[in-house]
């Protein structure tokens, strides 16, 4: 994976090289950090780059900010400002993933939020497919459990929380699966290591409700209005059982990095007949679109570099 090139960085915009940390750092030890991540868009018939739901990416963060008493002197229209700002120095002109970090800078032992030192960076870099194809992911059901709400609130992108995500994933990708979807202690299926999940029974497109410690996605969210607004469907949240992933239709997942990936096999089991379906078609191509700034009727969410 190629580097970023720059990163804001204590108040300015400096080479990313420049941009360290000390080993001691209250963040790496006690995973007291939470981020953002979002995606930039190249668009080569217009030249252009345009970054994704910006704001609504910021507004989920300083709340994560929120959460663990992070303090940072913004509000969502500043970091995006701050993002453009970056952008325009990267002059990136491919697609990209942006990965704005809030965390407890101070470099001190022990554990806890209060009286410490809330830093920011951002900083951006060249970023593909995530997985490998999109269009046919095999995915297992995970053996760990999804942190819960009062363990680590999954609705805030909690650094520490990463741990599980990493534990799901791995355990996952060394069975030679791509990907898990994970359970919540009451053993309905949560979401994805680092994904939103949804799955379509009988023509309606099902997803676990924000109480099922989810992640709180923003492409879940747009998935929902385009699948309402665009084709149509009827879009219920509600738990998912285990085994009703073994016998829907279709099965996605969603995510600024993951997009929208159609799964095709759970635990070696077919999904519908085995190959992406027509929701999942659909979604994959108006989604597409609308990220890359090519459908007019959504082109508020596509904020210009
Ligand atoms: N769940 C988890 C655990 C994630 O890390 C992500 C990626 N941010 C998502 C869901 C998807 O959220 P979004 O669509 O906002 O990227």
């Amino acid at each position: 994976m190629a580097l970023p090139k720059n990163a804001y960085f204590r108040g300015k915009i400096v080479p990313y090289s420049d941009a360290k940390v000390g080993v001691g750092t209250h963040a790496l030890h006690y995973g007291t950090a939470v981020f953002g991540g979002l995606r930039g868009y190249w668009n080569e018939e217009r030249k252009k780059l345009f970054v994704f739901r910006p704001l609504d990416h910021y507004r989920r963060f300083l709340q994560s900010c929120r959460l663990l008493c992070i303090d940072l002197p913004h509000t969502p229209e500043s970091l995006t400002q701050l993002t453009l700002d970056l952008l325009r120095v990267d002059g990136y002109q491919e697609d990209i993933y942006i990965r704005p970090l809030a965390y407890k800078a101070d470099e001190q032992i022990g554990v806890r939020l209060h009286d410490l030192t809330d830093e920011l960076t951002i900083f951006a870099l060249p970023f593909g497919l995530y997985l490998k194809n999109p269009t046919a992911v095999h995915v297992t059901i995970s053996s760990w459990r999804r942190v819960d709400d009062n363990t680590i609130p999954a609705r805030g992108k909690v650094a520490g929380a990463y741990a599980n995500s990493s534990l799901i994933k791995t355990d996952a990708y060394r069975a030679g699966f791509d990907d898990a979807l994970v359970l919540t202690n009451e053993g309905h299926i949560s979401e994805g290591s680092a994904m939103n999940v949804f799955m379509v029974r009988d023509g309606v497109l099902i997803t676990p409700p924000v109480t099922d410690n989810i992640l709180e996605g923003i492409t879940r969210r747009t998935v929902m209005e385009l699948a309402r607004t665009e084709l149509g469907l009827t879009v219920v949240e509600r738990p998912i059982d285990r085994t009703e992933v073994y016998i829907c239709d279709e099965l996605l997942l969603t995510g600024t990095a993951v997009q929208v990936a159609a799964v095709t096999k759970v635990d070696h089991r077919p999904v519908g007949n085995g190959v992406m379906g027509p929701v999942g078609e659909k979604l994959r191509q108006l989604f597409d679109d609308v990220v890359r700034g090519r459908n007019a009727k959504y082109a508020h969410w596509n904020v210009e570099v």
